[in-house]
């Protein structure tokens, strides 16, 4: 589900984090394959365009998914241009710094894609939930996270916020999961169990932070989260929407960018002849 508008109520209960029952696990195998492909060539053309970029936000609870969605999408992507920047808990020199400082120069130059695995979100979220700064001091962020976005956007890049939506009873199971199974028990962290006390209080911060930041220009794409191979194909799915509405336009720089490309050099080549000319009659 997309959200465009800031202002709107949103219920993320009322969402469900499985799959449709249409959408069979092959059939999504072979489309994000296909979407995969689109994606690599839209890369290529943005990267020699230099008008666009695009920053992919991942926002999700522990165990939502962020890290699997970033290795299957960045996947589809040529190294050269793709960026990913994961933030945890800020060091010291970025608490003594804005909360955008630590965000903002990680925001992807143009011709890139710029992957954040958690992002300046954090601080209207875990920030929120537990405390760590004045209700006063957060409740202006949403003002200036959407500035933020906008000025990226005026800039051109293409701002896409995901929340990787799972359910209580599938963050569970993960939890549970990643104790049993030797080669995941490196990802278990205590901390994980204690935030999904939370687990209201951040639904209620999700649906704050989605509904007073969501925009045109930085929509909120919820996902269903709770089979991997569904959400691989919606964030897939959903890059490619937004960029094939680019692509003219890139094709058309690229196209100028040729024919000029072509006249330099045809007009070094007849300076080269003319010089040659020039030397033979001396
Ligand atoms: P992980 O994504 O599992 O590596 O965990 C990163 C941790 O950093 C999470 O528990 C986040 O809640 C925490 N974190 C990220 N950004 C902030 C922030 N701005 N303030 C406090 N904690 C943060
Ligand atoms: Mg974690």
């Amino acid at each position: 589900m997309v959200f465009t508008e800031r202002g709107g109520k949103i219920r993320l209960d009322r969402i469900c984090a499985d799959p449709p029952k249409a959408v069979t696990k092959e059939k999504a195998r072979e489309r994000f394959a296909r979407l995969g492909a689109e994606l690599f060539d839209l890369q290529d053309e943005m990267w020699g365009a230099k008008v666009n970029s695009v920053l992919i936000v991942l926002q999700g609870r522990d165990s939502a998914g962020k890290d699997g969605a970033i290795k299957h999408v960045a996947g589809c992507l040529n190294p050269r241009g793709v960026r990913v920047h994961s933030f945890g808990v800020p060091t010291d020199e970025e608490r003594e710094h804005d909360f955008l400082w630590r965000v903002h120069r990680h925001a992807p130059r143009l011709g890139e894609f710029a992957i954040f695995n958690r992002s300046h979100y954090e601080d209207v979220l875990v920030v929120r939930v537990r405390d760590l700064v004045p209700r006063k001091l957060w409740r202006e962020r949403y003002g200036h996270i959407a500035d933020f976005e906008e000025l990226l956007a005026e800039h051109g890049t293409i701002v896409l916020k995901y929340f990787l939506h799972i359910s209580k009873k599938e963050q569970k199971e993960r939890l549970l999961e990643r104790e049993r199974d030797p080669r995941a028990a490196w990802k278990l962290n205590p901390n994980d169990w204690k935030e999904r006390e939370y687990w209201d209080d951040y639904t209620e911060a999700y649906e704050d932070a989605i509904s007073r930041t969501a925009a045109p220009h930085a929509p909120w794409i919820v996902v269903p989260a709770n089979a991997k191979w569904y959400r691989n194909l919606v964030v897939a799915e959903s890059i490619v929407e937004a960029l094939r509405g680019h692509r003219k336009a890139w094709s058309r720089t690229l196209g100028d960018m040729g024919r000029k490309r072509r006249a330099e050099l045809a007009g070094a080549r007849s300076a080269r002849r003319a010089g040659r000319e020039r030397r033979r009659e001396d």
